[in-house]
């Protein structure tokens, strides 16, 4: 693999490992319109939701939530990459072929908080044999104060009860701000539970980038899974808020992780020319994304959206989608 072909160069469209051309681009499904109201694009969402091949399947939701200028984009970049080359084991490509084309980027639509969506589906096979659609998600706001945090809550608690598989990029380290801002978005799950009893969300894995302790946590799954426990560990010293935050958001979820990535290096972090070829990126980083995007996306990994323990549709999302995204304040 790797090859470009020679018309993909031409056209500039970005171009799997495995040769084959990535279709799709982000596609604005839910907008905030003023501090706490949103906008569902049902038009666009049923657009992709309802589409012949992904109506009738059950669907994998994956969506990186976070704040802008937080990398988010350049790891869906890996995310298309990998589910375009089909999980071949060289889907990331060789060093020497610059793989051109960031088709998360662009736009002014970058810069508004809500959620976007891969407007094309991916169809993978699981292990089972059943075919599934995987959808990707980029749900985004600004984090700078407490009080923008508060107004964006909605639209992550939205994007957190619509996927399956919901990745929480965060900076350098798991702090108590994240934490807390992490409560915001599921306090509509905790009345979803109360409901049912059974666990309101499915997957939440925490994406800490930039880590740079690699000697105390060593970079991937193990290391971010131990820095997890601590941060998550109860003890009697706490305050009570502080325990009840951390009970929460074990009792919301069904699966907890954390993944620590190294930094991608200064080619990547301040070269606003960059161009996403691999040879300017840190080998460390490349090493740990070849462990994480498997670790989300592999067929044996994939999680299908479930809504109160039962495995979902495109055609099911889109009614739910609507149900708790109808254009209604919280
Ligand atoms: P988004 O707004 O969260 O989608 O962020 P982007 O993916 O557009 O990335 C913002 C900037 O950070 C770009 O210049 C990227 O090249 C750079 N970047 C991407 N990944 C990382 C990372 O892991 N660490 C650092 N420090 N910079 C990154």
């Amino acid at each position: 693999g790797g090859d470009l072909t020679a018309d993909s160069r031409v056209t500039g469209a970005p171009v799997s490992a495995s040769g084959t051309c990535l279709q799709g681009q982000p596609v604005q499904i839910v907008t905030t319109t003023d501090q706490h109201t949103f906008q569902l694009d049902e038009e666009r969402l049923e657009e992709i939701l309802l589409s012949p091949n992904v109506r009738d399947k059950k669907v994998v939701v994956v969506s990186v939530a976070g704040a802008f200028r937080k990398g988010k984009s350049f790891l869906l970049d890996f995310f298309l990459r990998y589910l375009n080359a089909q999980a071949s084991k060289d889907w990331l490509g060789d060093d020497s072929s610059p793989l051109e084309g960031f088709p998360w980027k662009g736009g002014a639509e970058r810069y508004t908080t809500g959620i976007l969506m891969w407007s094309e589906p991916f169809e993978i096979t699981l292990s089972n044999g059943e075919r599934v659609a995987v959808l990707l998600m980029d749900t985004q706001g600004a984090f700078d104060s407490q009080s923008t945090v508060k107004d964006c809550a909605t639209v992550f608690a939205l994007s957190t009860m619509l996927s399956s598989v919901q990745v929480y990029n965060i900076t350098s380290n798991v702090q108590e701000d994240d934490l807390q801002h992490l409560q915001l978005f599921t306090e509509y799950g905790r009345l979803a539970m109360e409901d049912n009893g059974t666990k309101p969300f499915q997957s939440l894995q925490f994406l800490v980038r930039d880590w740079s302790y690699p000697y105390q946590y060593a970079y991937g799954a193990n290391g971010g899974m131990e820095l997890l426990n601590k941060r998550l560990e109860l003890n009697d010293k706490q305050h009570p808020e502080l325990q009840q935050l951390r009970q929460h958001i074990r009792a919301c979820f069904t699966n907890i992780g954390c993944f620590l990535m190294p930094h991608p290096g200064l080619k990547v972090a301040t070269n606003p020319y960059f161009d996403g070829r691999l040879s300017d990126i840190e080998p460390d980083f490349k090493i740990q994304l070849l462990e994480l995007v498997p670790l989300l996306l592999s067929p044996e990994n994939l999680v299908v959206k479930e809504i109160h323990g039962r495995d979902i549709t495109g055609k099911e999302l889109v009614e739910y989608f609507k149900l708790v995204g109808g254009d209604k304040p919280y």
